[in-house]
């Protein structure tokens, strides 16, 4: 019998997960897996970093934040012409979704209606549209919404009583708030966090506590793992045992049966076999950068390999659900580095 979606777990229930013999665990995710997914099928997605750099926020893992020395060159809004360009070569790549992150607090009315069109131009293009701009009020996530968005990224990022310890410019309600005007406003929510920021295990777990007690899970949960970039504060930062982040994944799976867990920011850096056991464990989609849109990219090749040896095939295109398909493991694009891991890079 399929697991029931719940909204009510409790920090201890989900204590316990962690705590299951890995086996376990890994078991138990399997078969909630199953109940809900193609397990051999991941979902592959693009992203457009359509705003980079120069962000007034401090989020200690972000090499976008201003008051960083990471080498990060600030980038202006593109304009609509040029991220057409992009969404084009996406779409001839096989993305049949296409992310666009701009690294703004939140953007302001002008941006939005910057945005807006630029959203209408790609939906022109047959496209899903994501985007990921930093805090929107009502009326802004109504606009969007207007012009074709589908999703709005925007992550928790860690568990509430962590947050202090990583972002000091804005609270934790700040991003529940944004939460609730995206999903007020009709548009589909990718929400998830980073791991191994120095944060506890018990504190992973209240991440996904937070997450799975939304009044709707998140169709996306990106579960990123921290990269870390010299000049931002959480550089030096201990690891996390690869083992825990495949429990992440596990207890994520669980707890949000239907939705797609996503391996996005750190994946490049984790062995494949820590990417075969997320995959059994739960993992359902994986995430590209811009990358994606240049040609003959090595990772891109390897992830092509990777999916043979595994026997995985990229997800078919399902109307009006959470889903890319992606020949593009058959084409020649490139693939991701973005990934600090930040809010703006789902
Ligand atoms: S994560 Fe987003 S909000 Fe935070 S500094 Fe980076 S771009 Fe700005």
């Amino acid at each position: 019998m399929a697991q029931p979606i719940r909204h009510d777990w409790t920090r201890a229930e989900v204590a316990a997960l962690f705590a299951l013999p890995f086996n376990e665990l890994l078991h138990r995710a399997h078969s909630v897996h199953r109940e809900h997914h193609d397990p051999n099928a991941v979902q592959v997605s693009t992203l457009l970093s359509i705003k980079t750099g120069g962000c007034p926020e401090d989020c200690a893992y972000c090499p976008q934040a201003a008051r960083y020395d990471t080498g990060v060159q600030a980038q202006k809004l593109m304009s609509v012409d040029a991220v057409l360009e992009r969404a084009k070569a996406a779409k001839n790549a096989g993305a049949s979704r296409f992310c666009m992150g701009a690294a703004w607090r939140s953007p302001k009315d002008r941006d939005v209606e910057k945005v807006a069109e630029i959203v209408r131009a790609v939906k022109g293009l047959g496209l899903e549209t994501c985007a990921t701009l930093g805090m929107l009020n009502g009326e802004q996530a109504t606009k969007l919404k207007q012009a074709g968005l589908d999703y709005y990224n925007h992550n928790l990022d860690t568990a509430p009583e962590f947050y202090g310890e990583i972002i000091h410019t804005r609270q934790y309600q700040d991003r529940l708030d944004t939460l609730e005007h995206v999903r007020e406003a009709g548009l589909k929510t990718c929400c998830g966090g980073i791991v191994g920021m120095g944060e506890t295990r018990d504190q992973r777990a209240g991440l996904l506590q937070t997450l799975a007690n939304l009044p709707e899970h998140p169709e996306s949960v990106p579960i990123n793992q921290l990269v870390q970039v010299e000049g931002t504060p959480l550089s030096g930062t201990e690891a996390i045992d690869p083992f825990d982040f495949v429990r992440t994944i596990a207890v994520a799976r669980i707890m949000m049966p239907a939705s797609m867990v996503r391996l996005s920011a750190g994946r490049q850096q984790m062995d494949d076999a820590v990417q075969a056991l997320c995959f059994f464990a739960g993992a359902n989609s994986i995430f590209y950068g811009e990358k994606l849109l240049t040609t003959g990219n090595p990772d891109v090749e390897h992830d092509r390999a990777l999916f043979k040896r595994l026997n995985l095939h990229p997800m078919e295109v399902v109307e009006e659900a959470n889903t890319v398909h992606a020949d593009i493991l058959e084409t020649d694009a490139g693939s991701c580095g973005h990934g600090c891991g930040c809010s703006a890079a789902a």
